[in-house]
């Protein structure tokens, strides 16, 4: 498969759904092998079929990343079935608001597992395959890019831990930016608004209709405007690093 991307390998985690699907799809359709990482197999083989029979290439690689040893495994999958590690996009994640004194607290530890530590243990494993890549590849740059949240952004009543989970990896992205800049492996966080995936559908009964409601009426952004800006950041020259996206639903305040 041709494309900008040709001959470079990406790893997309949370690919089963939403915003890492269409991600997974719009690297591969650029050129890159993408590998495609989520507990649920029988949504990243179904992927993974549709990748290769629009002529690409995709390894289904089952893991749950909140587990270190997991994630770490995960990565030399990628590495010892694709060969190489250009692109990671760390973008599994939940949503689990509500208000602080209700929440109960297995839920701010599942946002932190996911959302915080998942990627900071793929990070550390992905980091000395990503400086190989920038250092060796006809490209000679690699991109990590971690999906946060307009909430990294801005902090609101029912949102208190997932924001402090997206503004979290926001903080630790600038500073690993600064850390791995020279060796041209480019940091960069995307914050999408509101975007119609299942990502709403985890929280408990009765909130669902509070998050429908902040919603509004607005039309939501789709998935594929999130993988746009990720395929953006990526095709860049390696001159260039856009190391943050905000996209806003046009109506969302
Ligand atoms: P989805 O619920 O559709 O996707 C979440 C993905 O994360 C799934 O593929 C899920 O796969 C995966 N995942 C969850 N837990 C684990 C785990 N322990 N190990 C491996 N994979 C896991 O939601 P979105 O596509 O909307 O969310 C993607 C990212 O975008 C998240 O980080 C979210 O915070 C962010 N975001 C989403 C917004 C929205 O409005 N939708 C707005 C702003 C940010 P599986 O269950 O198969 O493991």
């Amino acid at each position: 498969m041709s494309g900008r991307l040709h001959g470079t390998v990406a790893l997309v985690t949370g690919a089963s759904s939403g915003i890492g699907e269409a991600t997974a799809r719009g690297l591969a359709e650029e050129g890159a092998a993408v590998a495609v990482l989520a507990r649920r197999r029988d949504r990243l083989e179904e992927l993974a079929g549709t990748i290769r029979a629009g002529g690409g290439t995709a390894l289904v690689v089952e893991a749950d990343i909140t587990d270190q040893q997991q994630a770490a495994a995960a990565v030399e999958r990628v590495v010892t079935g694709l060969g190489r590690l250009d692109t990671v996009v760390n973008n599994a994640g939940v949503m689990l608001v509500g208000p602080v004194s209700d929440a109960p607290t297995e839920e701010w530890e599942r946002m932190l597992a996911i959302n915080v530590q998942a990627v900071l243990y793929v990070t550390k494993a992905a980091l000395p395959h990503l400086r190989s890549a920038a250092e060796d590849s006809p490209r000679r740059v690699a991109d990590l890019i971690t999906i946060s949240s307009t909430a990294g952004r801005v902090a609101r009543g029912g949102n208190a831990v997932y924001s402090l989970t997206k503004f979290g990896v926001g903080a630790f992205s600038e500073a690993l930016r600064q850390e791995v800049m020279q060796q041209h492996v480019r940091v960069s966080v995307v914050e999408p608004g509101t975007v119609d995936t299942e990502l709403s559908t985890h929280v408990r009964d009765g909130l669902r209709e509070s998050i429908a409601r902040q919603v509004g009426s607005i039309e939501r952004l789709r998935p594929e405007d999130i993988a746009d800006a990720v395929t953006y950041i990526v095709t860049r020259d390696r001159r260039v690093a856009v190391n943050e996206i905000l996209v806003r639903a046009s109506e969302q305040t």
